[in-house]
């Protein structure tokens, strides 16, 4: 098996409290718990051996890292990692854009549930206009393609599915839609009905633009990804719920303080900290072999259970969404 794809968190703390993803009573790990920029570093050029060459950087909130870009520029310098992206809620994306672009990362996914700014409060505490000016100025700086992701929740966004289109066509982002999953229960009042399928939307969609055609674009991982016709915007829909995609997954996550976790839908985690801290060259390609062996495993086990998005007591923001 090749790992090809890392989500590294490298903070759970957030400037955002949006309330499907960070409880009221969370307790941040302590600072000396969080893996160093030189040990991510490390372990991932270990990794490259294994077939790595895409990272993506998140939390938490990646930008409330100090010198989050330092992470970047060491990334970059491993030769074999072509592609680095980063996931964040924007919120201070304005004023960290250019040192970002500077250290060489590629890619930006940025996350917004409602284009209400009432309804932007509502969810996430924080400010809509904050997140637009950010996308602004990435635009500007020249990040290509830039990312637009919407957890649809029923009964409060669901009906914003246009309104993401249209957004999607005038800022010339894309726009991916994704179904919410029941991660962290115990924490957060998770409900079936909140979620919306996503082809209802799909639908939707079509009824007013003509037929979405399959298309392509990078590091679509694992979003179906359309063309709108007679506009250039891309559509994505992730549909972890409605339509899994666990075949042949090969998707690995860093947590920040240094778990290697294996599948959201358990909550398996291998810890790699002991290994990049005190280990040999040696000791950590060793632990890489026994990664791959339990990632095939936990593969073939969620293949053959009945194993689901709530088997996974962490919420997203303490794994690296
Ligand atoms: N702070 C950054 C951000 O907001 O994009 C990165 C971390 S955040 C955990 C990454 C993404 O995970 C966000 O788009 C968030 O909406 C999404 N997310 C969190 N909990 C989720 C859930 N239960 N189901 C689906 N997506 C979730």
């Amino acid at each position: 098996m090749e790992i090809s794809y890392l989500r590294i968190s490298v903070t759970d703390k957030c400037n955002l409290k949006c309330f499907y993803c960070r409880p009221d009573n969370m307790d941040y790990i302590p600072h000396q718990e969080i893996l160093r920029y030189e040990e991510i570093a490390k372990l991932v050029k270990a990794m490259t051996k294994y077939g790595l060459k895409k990272v993506r950087i998140t939390g938490g909130e990646p930008l409330v890292r100090p010198q989050i870009e330092n992470l970047v520029y060491l990334l970059k310098q491993i030769p074999q990692i072509e592609d680095i992206g980063m996931t964040t809620n924007g919120i201070t994306l304005a004023q960290h854009a250019e040192k970002l672009k500077k250290s060489g990362l590629n890619r930006l996914n940025i996350s917004i549930d409602s284009l209400k700014p009432d309804l932007f409060y509502q969810i996430t505490k924080g400010r809509l206009e904050d997140v637009l000016e950010g996308i602004k100025v990435s635009k500007k700086l020249g990040f290509d393609p830039i990312k637009v992701n919407a957890v649809i929740i029923k009964g409060l966004n669901d009906n914003e599915a246009l309104d993401f289109v249209e957004f999607g066509i005038e800022y010339g982002v894309e726009v991916r839609f994704i179904e919410m999953m029941p991660l962290g229960q115990g924490y957060i009042k998770w409900e079936e009905e909140m979620v919306k399928p996503l082809d209802e939307i799909k639908q939707k969609i079509e009824e007013k633009y003509g037929r979405l055609l399959p298309s392509f674009s990078i590091g679509s991982g694992a979003a179906k990804v359309y063309q709108l016709p007679k506009y250039k915007t891309k559509i994505g829909f992730i549909t972890p719920i409605s339509n899994p995609f666990c075949d042949g997954c090969s998707k690995l996550r860093l947590t920040a303080e240094g778990s290697i976790k294996l599948c959201l839908r358990t909550d398996e985690e291998i810890p790699v900290k002991e290994v990049l801290r005190n280990g040999s060259e040696e000791d950590l390609d060793k632990f890489l072999q026994k990664v791959l062996i339990e990632k095939e495993l936990s593969n073939m086990k969620i293949q053959k259970s009945n194993y689901s998005f709530s088997d996974c007591a962490r919420v997203m923001t303490s794994i690296g969404g």
